[in-house]
């Protein structure tokens, strides 16, 4: 045997982490007695628990007290009583909580770790360089926003008290992502960990106690989905932050509506990798090992959809089962080990079922030739190639060990093959050409994308996701907004539209001036049910006819503005700026005529009057002048790497605009839209619509591109409901009465729009969450492109 075939035929030897600082930790706490609740351990009221195992061999780790409604009262209680006191507590103070609950995290790291990989199989590698670390950074980073509050958000406060629900893929970092930036805005919190993967959260709670953390700040309930659902209801919770499958995502999302409670979702995903032919293959494979198989692929931005480019597919996918085969299976506290157990039998079987599905559909499944070992829940990395778009593999997240290979030929096969999913979470580039990554990355509907790279986190850059991948984000300055409120006092509650101001079919009055008309794709068009309604000026008398628009119109609307939105959406912002101003100059070349109108339809004095177009030509001018303002950030982190977080327009917005200033309001909600690249179907006052469809030869004449904005004029509620079903709707804003709310939000679930409402109130256009930068903010997701650099 020559040098090379002994390099070749040696084998690891074992190197197992020390495991007795765990154990000892299980075996000296009463894990009855796991609620920790107003600063106190408690059992479950109605004495329950559960069992948590270590995946790698089955075995019961620790059976934890299981919170019941009683439980998630007294929680809830417990972060209500605290909450005054915390959140007039100086940001300083906060913050050294926060720098102290990093510190003393810091101290108990390889507890953590090994804690971490024990509950949930992951290899300790991962644990202890990458989870621990993270959710340490978060916690430290955080210290720096609790601080800088004032002056960085003028105006907001902390939004209460807050329930939080995690998942078990990343335990304890979920839990920083959670914990962190609420305590930072001064809210206190509610966690429910996920019921696989309790121990770290509970570890988390002794933190807290030798922090300093105030009492009732936080507080840590184990339990399972009931627990979770308590919070989710409870109605002295102001905000909920979700993280999970799009499906609970989206009960949780039904179950809040109506009730005036803040929610971010940080949902599934099923991210495409996407490897150009010229891309350095090596270090692709290398990305693929941490894009699919880090955490075994139970990873919600995991690369779990390989798209390689037809000419190095063959290379590509040769190179990746010769990396597989070298994937080492084995015990989670091995440092050698590449691939430990999935979290519990149930989703092994689970992705089992899948790959068998997939197989059957037509995908041909590879796996390596890697004895698994003979106890826990193992599953083998596993390629399939000749997946169809379709295939499960292609469309359900696995959430395993599983990646699903596809090609394609060109650069706009490859984006719209990785926007063919109704998640959106992440993607990742690899191309030497820097040019052409940052050509596709803009172009994927992700939250998150890396160039060159994968599975790059850090606190100051936010994370989270388009489309069914949910809404929010976590780090950074976005991700302390999730945790604030704008102070501003509550407005009146308006009152639902009422039948007698829609009269159908009067026709013939001599007051009628124009044939009642939609505003769809640029034309005016006839409303396809051929219905109009008369609008009565301010003495009731009929001042003229609208369109009464159904069902089918707002479709031709959507249809219309999707159309649209590439062209507009990816016009140069100083382009959309010209068109507002442009626009803005046209309405204040027709004032009189405006004011005229207004006095007519609403009583307004013609001084008022006057003073509402004014305003509305100046909220034009504003959006106008912010276009190209209202920008993203660079971020700095601690890694090789500059994060570029974009302001992207968030699609197609629905708008359904309120009786009162029906112009100004109706303008306040379309300019900010329009200037962040945005398309927009308006339903506009119903009451004083004429006001609408006197805008449209403004709009025809201002160069606003055919499309863009469209107007759909009818009874606000049944065309706000067809908006929040309709799945090519990505955004909807409505100020309505407080049914037409809720059922916005409830009926939004099938495409998890961004709903933004009034809650049934009317709503400063100035101050408050309404205001034009808040409203900008609602106008953008925000994208961060990883660009890694150095040789
Ligand atoms: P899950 O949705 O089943 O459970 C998540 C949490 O919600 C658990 O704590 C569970 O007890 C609780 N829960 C379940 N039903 C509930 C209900 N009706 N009301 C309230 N709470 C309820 O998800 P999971 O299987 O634990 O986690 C995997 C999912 O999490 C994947 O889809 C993954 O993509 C996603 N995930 C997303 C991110 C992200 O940042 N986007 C991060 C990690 C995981």
């Amino acid at each position: 045997m020559n040098i090379l075939q002994r390099y070749e035929a040696m084998d690891y030897g074992a190197a197992p982490e020390a495991r007795n600082e765990a154990d000892a930790w299980l075996a000296g706490r009463d894990f009855s007695r796991a609620l920790f609740i107003g600063g106190a351990w408690r059992a479950a009221a109605g004495g329950k628990t559960f069992a948590t195992e270590d995946p790698a061999t089955g075995k019961q780790l620790a059976k934890i007290s299981d919170a019941g409604d009683a439980d998630i009262d007294a929680a809830v209680a417990a972060a209500r009583k605290a909450l005054p006191k915390w959140q007039a507590s100086s940001g300083y103070a906060r913050a050294r909580v926060l720098y102290a609950i990093g510190r003393a995290m810091q101290r108990h790291q390889r507890l953590f770790a090994v804690l971490e990989s024990l509950d949930n199989g992951k290899p300790i590698r991962e644990s202890r360089d990458i989870d621990v670390p993270l959710a340490i950074r978060h916690f430290i980073h955080h210290a720096g926003w609790a601080q800088a509050l004032d002056k960085e958000f003028p105006g907001h406060k902390a939004a209460g008290v807050v329930g939080q629900i995690i998942p078990w893929n990343f335990p304890l970092l979920m839990l920083a992502w959670k914990i962190a930036p609420a305590l930072a805005a001064g809210c206190t919190v509610v966690l429910k960990p996920a019921e696989f993967t309790p121990l770290t959260a509970i570890l988390f709670a002794e933190i807290c106690e030798k922090a300093g953390v105030p009492k009732g700040v936080v507080n840590i309930v184990p339990g399972g989905p009931d627990a979770g659902a308590a919070i989710v209801n409870h109605a002295d919770v102001d905000k909920i932050a979700f993280t999970g499958s799009s499906e609970v995502g989206k009960i949780i999302r039904k179950a809040t509506a109506g009730s005036g409670k803040k929610i971010s979702l940080e949902l599934g995903g099923k991210s495409a990798f996407v490897v150009f032919e010229d891309a350095d293959l090596d270090s692709a494979v290398e990305g693929l090992v941490d894009g699919i198989w880090f955490n075994q692929g139970q990873v919600c931005c995991a690369g779990s959809r390989l798209l390689a480019q037809e000419g190095i597919a063959d290379p590509l996918f040769a190179k990746i089962k010769t990396r597989m085969g070298q994937l080492r299976l084995g015990s989670p506290l091995d440092k050698n080990t590449d691939i430990g157990p999935l979290v519990a039998a149930v989703q092994r079987d689970r992705v089992g079922g899948l790959v068998e599905e997939g197989t059957r559909q037509g995908a041909v499944c590879w796996q390596p030739d890697t004895a698994l070992p003979s106890s826990g829940y193992f599953y083998p990395p596993t390629l399939a190639t000749s997946v169809s778009p379709a295939n499960i593999l292609a469309q359900e997240e696995v959430f395993g060990p599983v990646l699903a290979a596809m090609t394609f030929r060109n650069t706009e096969e490859a984006v719209e093959l990785a926007n063919n999913t109704r998640y959106g979470l992440a993607a990742s580039v690899w191309s030497e050409n820097i040019n052409l990554a940052l050509h596709v990355a803009p172009q994927l509907k992700a939250g998150v994308v890396w160039i060159n790279g994968t599975n790059m986190f850090d606190a100051a850059c936010g994370f989270g996701g388009y489309r069914e991948s949910g809404f929010g984000r976590e780090g950074g300055r976005e991700g302390m907004l999730e945790y604030l409120t704008l102070k501003t006092p509550a407005g009146a509650m308006l009152k639902p539209s009422t039948q007698a101001e829609i009269r159908i079919g009067e026709g013939d009055a001599p007051l009628i001036d124009r044939t009642p008309k939609l505003f769809i794709g640029g034309k005016q068009v006839r409303p396809d049910g051929n219905y109009s309604f008369a609008v009565a000026d301010r003495k009731g008398r009929l001042a003229g006819e609208v369109g009464l628009g159904s069902r089918k119109d707002i479709r031709d609307a959507v249809s219309a503005a999707r159309a649209a939105s590439k062209g507009w959406g990816e016009a140069t912002a100083y382009n959309r700026s010209q068109v507002l101003y442009f626009f803005a100059e046209n309405l204040s070349a027709r004032a009189d005529e405006f004011a005229a109108r207004l006095t007519q339809l609403t009583g307004a004095s013609a001084k008022a009057a006057r003073a509402e177009v004014d305003a509305s030509v100046e909220r034009l001018f504003e959006h106008a002048g912010m276009a190209d303002k209202f920008e993203g950030r660079v971020h700095q982190p601690p890694a090789r790497a500059v994060t570029l977080a974009l302001h992207e327009p968030v699609g197609v917005v629905g708008i359904v605009a309120p009786d009162d200033a029906p112009l100004f309001s109706l303008v306040s909600l379309v300019a900010p839209a329009l200037a962040m690249g945005n398309t927009v179907v308006a339903v506009p006052s119903a009451r004083h619509a004429l006001l609408a469809t006197d805008l449209y030869q403004v709009i025809e004449y201002s160069d606003v591109p055919a499309g863009a904005i469209n107007i759909v004029t009818g009874r606000a509620a049944e065309l706000c409901a067809v908006l929040a079903k309709h799945d090519d709707v990505d955004g909807l804003w409505v100020i309505a009465d407080a049914e037409t709310c809720k059922q916005a939000e409830a009926e939004s679930i099938g495409n998890l729009k961004r709903v933004f409402t009034g809650n049934g109130r009317a709503v400063d256009w100035n101050a408050g969450p309404w205001a034009p930068e808040a409203l900008l903010r609602k106008a953008v997701e925000v994208k961060n492109v990883w660009v890694p650099y150095g040789d």
